[in-house]
């Protein structure tokens, strides 16, 4: 028997699929952008279990012919170009004929659609069971269910249906925003969770009001390129990318050079990790994008790259030319409730120090900034308190046993208000921020009321470490080492945000320091800048000799 054979029908199927079909929110993706491509006006989207059990996506578009249905659903069948060439010319989203076959290949469908007859297919595995008439208006109602059903490996390496669904709104969302000229709704398990307002709203809606009150508006054209939308002030930038929305003739995409391209016309105006947040539609002639890139067609590439860069960070520094607000980086009512409470509840108990073989007492020999100098043998020790808190709180969270954190109940609760899709990420993630020491509940469909806060925490940076810390978490994925991995996250996150404490007092800054001198790992912080650096006289000395 030869070693090498033909692969089946079924198996070829199914390794394409793999490439389109990554999960549910990547079908909804195709099944919508097919409806869009068929010049819908209104889809309706439904879900159920994440998108595992149930997909629905339902347009009022072309509809097709009993003929096309049946060919829909062929690898590399496609009604949008004929030869290769048409890919340069192309102002469809679909092209590649092939995910109705992939989706098709890895789920039990059921497609419904109509001209002026109806039609309706039923596909197992790829394989069609049943033609028939159905009644039904212009359009097309494709329906997916138990996805993956035959592709164990896939299925186990799903995120749980909470996280699935986040991503399906995520999306929608993205969706909605590259086409305000069409409506669109999306339930999960039975409830409408997004119903999508007039164009003028939408951003509003969608992104939430912050951030179209602050942002600037761009509008630009030169040549044949035309930059539109909103552009986030350095107030709304983010530690992550969920605040970027672009769209390259009306397609959502990632483009690595225009995101860089955006980043540097911020300039200095943004801090070294920070992401500017946008929502930015750039048109571009077809010819010159290649969006044959990736086979969910995410990513493009652009022609000319280095010209449409220059002429997109320009019209971002013209749109910057207008006096920027000024950022507001105290406001009066910042709580002021967590300053009474200690810092370091955790060291309430003065042990001797017996871990380290330092000196009993701390010799301080003053408080500069946020450092803390002490006499230390025979030389000066300079504690970056920042760091050493960094580390302290890591360490407390990471060595912290299940619920065992510290709750600070807050007097006076405060909401927390956000959008939709961080709504979504919030609540799915809702019990992992808990467990370091939050309590909070879900008061109205996008609004959290915070009842309490971990004690190294202020409640000027809950909100945004809860965005970024369910960010965080949603894009992990399943593996053995999964909980180990989270936890790490969160409590680098957690950690990180107690450092925007920078004035201390000095009895906070040694019981930092001693506590400090107790704590594991101690030399450095947990991205590995030092906590403390040693200075012996000798070295003092020599700075006065030449
Ligand atoms: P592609 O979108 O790349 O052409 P698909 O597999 O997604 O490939 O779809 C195959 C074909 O099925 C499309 O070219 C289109 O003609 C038809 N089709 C798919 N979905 C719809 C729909 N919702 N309405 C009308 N026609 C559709
Ligand atoms: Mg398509």
């Amino acid at each position: 028997m030869p070693q090498i054979q033909l692969l089946s029908e079924e198996a070829i199927n199914q390794i394409a699929a793999g490439e389109v079909v990554e999960n549910p929110a990547s079908v909804v993706k195709e099944l919508v952008e097919n409806s869009l491509d068929a010049g819908s006006t209104e889809i309706h989207i439904d879900i159920a279990f994440g998108g595992l059990n149930l997909i629905r996506v339902s347009d009022n578009g072309s509809g097709m012919e009993k003929e096309d249905a049946l060919l829909s659903i062929q690898r590399h069948a496609t009604s949008k170009i004929l030869q290769f060439n048409d890919l340069f010319r192309l102002s469809t989203m679909g092209f590649r004929g092939e995910a109705l076959a992939a989706i098709a290949a890895v789920s039990k469908m059921t497609v419904m659609t109509a001209t002026e007859v109806g039609t309706k297919l039923e596909i197992d595995a790829g394989e069609v069971k049943k033609v028939g008439p159905c009644a039904r208006q212009r359009g097309t109602t494709v329906e997916v269910r138990d996805l993956f059903f035959n592709v164990p490996a896939r299925k186990k390496f799903q995120k749980t249906p909470p996280a699935l669904a986040a991503e399906v709104y995520r999306l929608v969302t993205t969706l909605a925003l590259s086409r305000p000229d069409v409506s669109f709704s999306l339930c999960s398990s039975g409830k409408t969770v997004l119903e999508t307002m007039a164009f003028g709203e939408r951003a509003e809606q969608l992104i939430g009001s912050a951030f179209v009150k602050e942002s600037i508006t761009v509008s630009f054209e030169e040549g044949g390129l035309k930059l539109t939308g909103r552009l986030g002030l350095p107030s709304q930038a983010r530690q992550n990318r969920m605040g970027q929305y672009l769209f390259i003739n009306q397609r959502a995409v990632i483009c690595a050079p225009i995101n860089f391209a955006i980043r540097e016309a911020f300039g200095n105006r943004l801090e070294d990790k920070a992401h500017p947040s946008y929502l930015l539609h750039l048109s571009l002639p077809p010819d010159l994008i290649d969006v044959n890139v990736h086979p969910q067609k995410r990513e493009v590439r652009l022609r000319d790259e280095k010209a449409i860069r220059q002429v997109l960070q320009e019209a971002i520094r013209q749109s910057f030319e207008e006096p920027l607000r000024p950022i507001i980086t105290f406001s009066p009512q910042e709580p002021i409730s967590w300053q009474e409470t200690p810092a370091f509840n955790f060291l309430a108990q003065e042990e001797p120090l017996t871990l380290f073989p330092v000196q009993e007492e701390i010799r301080v020999v003053g408080l500069y900034a946020h450092f803390l100098f002490i006499e230390e043998g025979e030389g000066l020790c300079a504690v970056d308190l920042c760091n050493a808190r960094y580390r302290l709180i890591y360490n407390q969270l990471m060595d912290a046993k299940a619920d065992s954190l510290e709750k600070q109940g807050l007097l006076l609760p405060f909401t927390v208000d956000c959008n939709p899709v961080e709504a979504a990420m919030i609540l799915t993630h809702m019990e992992a921020i808990e467990a370091l020491g939050f309590h909070m509940r879900s008061a109205g469909k996008q609004l959290f009321m915070i009842e309490a806060i971990p004690p190294f925490m202020r409640e000027a940076d809950v909100k945004a470490f809860i965005l970024e810390a369910a960010g965080a978490l949603q894009s992990f994925i399943g593996g053995s080492d999964i909980a180990v991995k989270r936890k790490e996250k969160l409590a680098l996150l957690a950690a990180r945000f107690a450092k925007n404490q920078k004035i201390f007092n000095v009895e906070e800054a040694v019981s930092i320091v001693r506590a400090l001198k107790k704590t594991h790992s101690n030399r450095d912080c947990p991205q590995g800048t030092l906590t403390q650096v040693v200075i012996s006289r000798d070295e003092i000395q020599r700075l006065f000799t030449h």
